[in-house]
Parts: structure tokens; C-alpha cells; sequence
């Protein structure tokens, strides 16, 4: 059993996750992708993260068509500030015999080496650096033996654009699924905050 791990914010999942989830899918032979949404109480880069369960369903919902797409609670269910050395030991605790392959963009790949037990992260998986519009894909510095680099359709999306884009306005259609457009608006996700009534003359 091959596992693909998806690890991220998914604040909100867009199709550069979802395409490069598939392609990693497809060129590895993995018998099975699973994304893995972030816990909450969880600050990233001094901003506020949308609730745990809001992420988690736009996950579900943007990957339910697809028969080799799961989605874990793992990282949701253990709380705190997630450490992918966590969410990999409970993932190989909960599938002992799978092999896994633990997907990152090239920013994330960068940054692997500060990571938390980075020793004990490449014994769990191997891990599969995806190339990213705007970033440098390199393995410098990281066990040859366990990254694997891999070119993916380029999808200059990021998270970030679209929470600006609701913010401002403007559309997502076409950087996020049809269903996470849908979700966003039905749960005035990423809004502008309305004036406070403190403000008010
Ligand atoms: P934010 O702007 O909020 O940081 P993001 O778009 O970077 O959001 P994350 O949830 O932070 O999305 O990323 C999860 C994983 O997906 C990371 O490994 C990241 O590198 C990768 N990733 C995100 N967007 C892309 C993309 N467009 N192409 C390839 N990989 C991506
Ligand atoms: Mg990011």
C-alpha cells in the first residue's frame, strides 16, 4: 500500500493542492492521496487561521469526486499547533503497512531541515518536493535518498490570493472548486469585517 500525504492549511484548498496531489498520485503509482488539514488554536504568520472545521470540510468537499482523495481528521482531532512528525506517526500507527510519501510544495520543501525531529521525519516517510510558481525547487541540504523532486503542472494559486480575492471582492471561480466557492459564500468565509459599532459616530 503506497500513501500519498497531503499536509497543509488548506485555508482554503485551491487546485494547485489539488493538481499536484494528482499528478503525484499518478507519476509515484500511489494507491491512495490523503490530505491532511492542519489543527487549530493555530496562528500563521500573525494572522488568524478560519476554524478547524471550515477547512476540514472544504477539504472533503473539493476532493470527494476522486476515488484515490481521503481526507484525516488526525491533525484536527489532536489540537495545538500541528508538527508533521505527528502527523506522520499517527498516520503509520494507523496504517502500519503503508509506505508513505509526504507531499510538499517547493516553499515547504525549503524549510524541512527546521522542522521539528526532521531526523525521525525522513525515516517515516519519503518525501516528494513538487515544483511551485515563484519558488526554487532544490534538495539541498536534504537526504538524497528520501526527497524525490518532481515537476507538476505550474498553478501560480496560493491560499492567500484567494482569502484577498473574497476580501476584495473579487472572484475565485476557477482557482478553487465549484463547491468551495459555493462554501465560502454560504459561510461569509474571508469576509471583510463589518464596522464595529464602536467606530460608529
Ligand atoms: P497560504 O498562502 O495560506 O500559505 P498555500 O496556498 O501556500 O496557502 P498551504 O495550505 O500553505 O497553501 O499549502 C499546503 C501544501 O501545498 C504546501 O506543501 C504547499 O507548498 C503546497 N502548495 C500550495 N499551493 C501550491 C501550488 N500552487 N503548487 C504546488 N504546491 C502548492
Ligand atoms: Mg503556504
Amino acid at each position: 500500500m503506497r500513501l500519498g500525504v497531503m499536509g497543509g492549511t488548506f485555508d482554503p484548498i485551491h487546485h494547485g493542492h489539488l493538481v499536484a496531489a494528482s499528478e503525484v498520485q499518478s507519476l509515484l503509482a500511489l494507491d491512495e492521496v490523503v490530505f491532511v488539514p492542519t489543527g487549530e488554536p493555530w496562528q500563521k504568520e500573525g494572522r488568524d487561521v478560519a476554524p478547524a472545521e471550515h477547512r476540514y470540510l472544504m477539504t472533503v468537499v473539493a476532493t470527494a469526486s476522486n476515488p484515490r482523495f481521503t481526507v484525516s481528521r488526525v491533525d484536527i482531532d489532536r489540537g495545538g499547533p500541528t508538527y508533521t512528525i505527528d502527523t506522520l506517526r499517527d498516520l503509520h500507527a494507523q496504517r502500519p503497512d503503508a509506505e508513505l510519501f509526504f507531499i510538499t510544495g517547493a516553499d515547504a520543501l525549503a524549510q524541512i531541515l527546521s522542522w521539528k525531529d526532521a531526523d525521525e521525519l525522513f525515516g517515516l516517510a519519503h518525501f516528494i518536493g513538487v515544483t511551485r510558481p515563484g519558488y526554487e525547487l532544490s534538495e539541498s541540504g536534504l537526504p538524497a535518498d528520501r526527497v524525490d523532486l518532481q515537476e507538476v503542472p505550474a498553478m501560480a494559486i496560493s491560499s492567500t490570493d484567494c482569502r484577498q480575492r473574497v476580501r476584495a471582492g473579487e472572484p475565485v471561480w476557477y482557482l478553487v472548486p465549484d463547491g468551495v466557492v459555493q462554501y465560502i459564500s454560504k459561510h461569509h468565509l474571508y469576509a471583510a469585517p463589518a464596522p464595529s459599532a464602536a467606530t460608529a459616530p
